[in-house]
C-alpha cells in the first residue's frame, strides 16, 4: 500500500494531492499493528509533517501485515517515524462524545454495541458503556454532559447526531427522535438532530421527522452491490432506488440529507455509478469511509484493488469530480475515516481535525 514517506511524496507529485491526505488514506485503510493488545483504538495524531494541526483518528490494530505501527507515543510506517501519538484510548462503544470541540454531539441513546449483521461494523470487537436511554435519562445525561462540559448549557451546540442501527421500525425511531429532541430543548439546544438510519423512509414518517424541528437524515447506504451478503437485513432491504427516493423526500420536506458510504466495498466502477444517482438529493457531503478491515476475514471483503493507495487515489480523484459543482465539502471533525483530510481538488480545507 505505502512503503515510505519517499513512496507518500512520489505518489503527491503524481496525482497532485498532499502526501499527508495519501499518508492517512493508506493508514485508514491498512490500520496498524500494535503491542497495545486491543481491536481498535482512538487517539490525537500529529503528523511529523504537520506538527501544529494535531487531528483525530480511530484505527484497527488488527492488521498483522500492516506497513504501520502505533504505540503510546509514535506512528510509524515501516519502522520510521512519522507522527506523534497522544490521549491514546480503547475504542469501546461509549453513550456520547463530542465532535468539532463542542460543536457536534454524537449519541450511541439506543445499545449500538448490541447491533450486528453489517460486516464492516466493528461493534462486535468492542467493549460497550452505551445503555438504552429514556427520557428522564437523556435529560440528565444531557445537563451532565453540559456541567462537565463546563457549558451553563447545550445552546451552542450546531448538531446532536443519533448515530445507531438498532431501530428495527420506523415508528420506534420517531418516538426515540422525539425524546432527544425534548430532552434538548430542556437544555437549551435548538440545534439540528441528526439521524443515521436505513429506518426511516416513508413518507409519513419523512412528515414526522420534518415537524420535529431542524432535522438532518443521514441514509446508511454504505454498498450498492452485495447488499443481502455484507449488510444487516434491515438495512439490505433497502435497494439504491428506494434510497434515493427516499432522499428525495426528504430534501422536499426541507429535512438536511446525506448518507454513508463505504469506500473499498464496491468496485470502483460500481461506485462511481450509483453515487452519481445520489449527487442531486444530497444536501450535506456525504460520509465517505474508507474500508477498515478489522479481521482476516473482513479483508476478503474488499473490492478488487482496494489494497492498493492507487486504488483509492483515482475513486478521491472520481468522487471530487461527482461534488465538485455542489460546493459540498468533507470536513475531518465529522469523518476520522475519511478520503480527504486537509485538501478536497487541491483546495485546503478548513477544521475543525478534532
Ligand atoms: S447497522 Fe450495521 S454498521 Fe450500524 S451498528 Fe448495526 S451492525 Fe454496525
Amino acid at each position: 500500500m505505502l512503503d515510505s514517506l519517499r513512496h507518500a511524496d512520489q505518489l503527491a507529485r503524481d496525482w497532485k494531492i498532499n502526501s499527508e491526505d495519501i499518508l492517512l488514506i493508506a493508514l485508514n485503510s491498512c490500520g496498524a499493528r500494535s503491542s497495545l493488545g486491543k481491536p481498535r483504538m482512538r487517539f490525537r495524531l500529529r503528523l511529523d509533517s504537520r506538527p501544529d494541526q494535531p487531528l483525530y483518528l480511530i484505527l484497527s490494530l488488527g492488521n498483522r501485515q500492516s506497513p504501520f505501527e502505533v504505540d503510546q507515543h509514535q506512528l510509524r510506517l515501516n519502522g520510521v517515524q512519522v507522527g506523534t501519538v497522544e490521549g491514546i484510548e480503547d475504542d469501546d462503544a461509549v453513550l456520547g462524545y463530542w465532535r468539532g470541540g463542542r460543536r457536534v454531539l454524537t449519541l450511541n441513546s439506543n445499545t449500538r454495541s448490541q447491533c450486528t449483521g453489517c460486516v464492516f461494523c466493528p461493534n462486535t470487537l468492542e467493549d460497550a458503556s452505551d445503555p438504552r436511554l429514556r427520557a428522564p435519562d437523556l435529560h440528565a445525561y444531557f445537563s451532565t454532559l453540559a456541567c462537565e462540559s463546563g457549558l451553563p448549557d447545550l445552546g451552542g451546540v450546531e448538531a446532536v447526531t443519533v448515530c445507531t442501527g438498532c431501530f428495527l421500525y420506523e415508528d420506534l425511531a420517531l418516538e426515540h427522535l422525539r425524546l432527544v429532541r425534548e430532552a434538548m430543548s430542556a437544555n437549551d439546544c435548538n440545534g439540528t438532530l441528526q439521524f443515521l438510519s436505513s429506518v426511516l423512509t416513508t413518507p409519513q414518517g419523512l412528515d414526522a421527522a420534518a415537524a420535529i424541528g431542524p432535522f438532518h437524515l443521514t441514509l446508511t447506504a454504505e454498498c450498492f452491490t452485495r447488499r443481502d451478503l455484507v449488510l444487516k437485513e434491515s438495512k439490505a432491504r433497502l435497494t439504491p432506488p428506494q434510497m434515493i427516493a427516499t432522499l428525495a423526500a426528504a430534501k422536499d420536506r426541507g429535512i438536511a440529507t446525506n448518507f454513508t458510504y463505504i469506500v473499498g466495498m464496491d468496485d470502483a466502477n460500481a461506485s462511481i455509478e450509483g453515487l452519481a444517482a445520489f449527487v442531486p438529493v444530497t444536501t450535506a457531503f456525504p460520509g465517505f469511509q474508507i474500508y477498515q478491515a478489522h479481521t482476516p476475514l473482513m479483508e476478503l471483503q474488499r473490492a478488487t484493488g482496494s489494497d492498493q493507495i492507487q486504488w483509492h487515489l483515482a475513486m478521491r480523484t472520481r468522487i471530487e469530480e461527482l461534488f465538485a459543482d455542489t460546493g459540498l465539502r468533507p470536513a475531518w471533525f465529522r469523518n476520522y475515516r475519511s478520503l480527504w483530510c486537509f485538501t478536497f481538488a487541491g483546495q485546503e480545507l478548513e477544521g475543525p481535525w478534532i
